[in-house]
């Protein structure tokens, strides 16, 4: 028998899934070992098939997180070294939780000012990782519905539909109110291996999670009653106070060309929490990239941004914008010509529209925009739902760049 190229092929094929599959094991055994029994005496809990996939999901969360806070402590040893405080703030380091919740790390000082109003007590548990007695916490036994918030930084940790009765004589929930705002940090004291349990953002120390609790997850994330504040809810709803509340966001559209390199330009900036491709501004209902393309339905390519008011304004993505693309060429920018890729700024409501207006009319002024005008459209956005309001593009135009590799080149600042 002959060995042709078709045989080679799937010889190399082989080894390929078979290395693939080799990773997946080493990946899982490694996620596996992490939880361990520790204190408390909980039932062994349900899982069962319908909870297996969020608990091995789960695991290699945990497994993620416990690299990223190790990483976390040695780059902030680096920090100390080189005094980067003064640093301005770049996007890595600014963090928002999946539920929209600012979770970038708290800096030490702003630790220690939040501290100011622990007991003694509290700030045993809290700051020096202390466990207070079983049975002796005042939210063991509480069956109220509401959230269980942080008691140092107010962020949400837990709620009560997860909260579960565990015979432990501590708190006990099977999963956290988001799962960005838990920290997990491997603890070896006492000659055990646990899973120790901290606030993302304040790093306040909660207790541990182990792998004895309940379905769906399996978990049982076993904390202090002091390291919680609780939140009754009202009427059925979460009454939470204005520090346990998601951020505010506002949102920005912007036409600058071919929207893959819009919407990677927007996504480095700080304070931009989300940016999606999509198309603005035209006279058809649902269009499609090819329709806007091949057909004459006036939408410019547009990202929508999603931002932090708190901690980038509006003014700033408008000189971001201009950084990012040329408002003198009329329906084209670069190679890309034709109306879809012209130069338009959607104002979301009226004070963005005096902000646009006055941030143009400065800019005409400007040496550079003398002998090339700038020809950027300014309009208020039309209402989602109408065909010259905001249509998401297809799937595969979103983070093209990211999926795809490459990045576009950012003009050199000239100001
Ligand atoms: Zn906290």
């Amino acid at each position: 028998m002959r060995s042709g190229p078709m045989q080679l092929l799937s010889m190399v094929l082989l080894f390929l899934m078979a290395a693939a599959l080799a990773g997946v094991l080493v990946y899982t055994v490694r996620a596996g070992p992490l939880l361990v029994s520790g204190y408390g005496n909980a039932a062994p809990g349900g899982g069962g098939n319908d909870g297996l996939k969020n608990d091995i999901e789960q695991k290699v969360r945990l497994a993620e997180a416990m690299q990223a806070a190790q990483n976390k402590a040695t780059q902030k040893k680096d920090a100390n070294v080189t005094k980067s405080e003064t640093k301005p703030e770049t996007k890595a380091e600014i963090k928002y939780s999946r539920g929209g919740y600012d979770v970038t790390p708290l800096s030490e000082s702003r630790i220690n000012e939040l501290a100011k109003k622990l007991t003694p007590e509290e700030r045993d548990i809290i700051l020096a990782k202390g466990t207070e007695r079983a049975f002796c916490g005042n939210l063991t036994d509480n069956k109220k519905e509401g959230v269980y918030t942080c008691r140092l930084c107010a962020l949400p940790l837990f709620a009560s539909d997860s909260k579960f009765h565990s015979g432990t004589g501590w708190p006990s929930f099977f999963q956290p109110f988001d799962k960005d705002h838990i920290a997990y940090h491997k603890d070896t004291a006492y000659g055990m291996e646990r899973i120790e349990i901290l606030c993302s953002r304040c790093t306040a120390h909660l207790g541990h999670v182990f792998e004895d609790g309940p379905a769906p997850t399996g978990l049982r994330y076993c904390v202090n009653s002091a390291s919680l504040e609780f939140s009754e809810d009202k009427d059925g709803k979460h009454n939470l106070p204005a520090a346990s509340l998601p951020i505010k966001t506002s949102v920005a559209y912007f036409a600058g060309g071919c929207f893959w390199g819009t919407e990677d330009l927007f996504q480095s900036v700080p304070g931009v929490i989300n940016v999606e491709s999509g198309y603005m501004g035209g006279h058809v209902a649902k269009p499609t990239y090819k329709q806007v393309c091949y057909t004459d339905t006036g939408h410019a390519e547009t990202v929508r941004i999603t931002y932090d008011p708190s901690r980038v304004e509006y003014k700033a993505l408008l000189k971001q914008f201009f950084r990012f693309h040329d408002p003198t060429t009329l329906n084209r920018q670069g190679p890309d010509v034709g109306t879809q890729y012209r130069s338009a700024i959607f104002a979301a409501d009226e004070a963005q529209l005096a902000d646009a207006k006055a941030f143009i009319e400065e800019q005409s002024k400007r040496e550079k925009y003398q002998k090339r005008k700038i020809v950027t459209q300014l309009a208020l956005a039309a209402k989602d739902g109408d065909a010259a309001g905001f249509w998401v593009a297809e799937d595969y135009h979103q983070d093209y760049h990211e999926k795809n590799g490459g990045h576009c080149a950012i003009p050199n600042d000239d100001d």
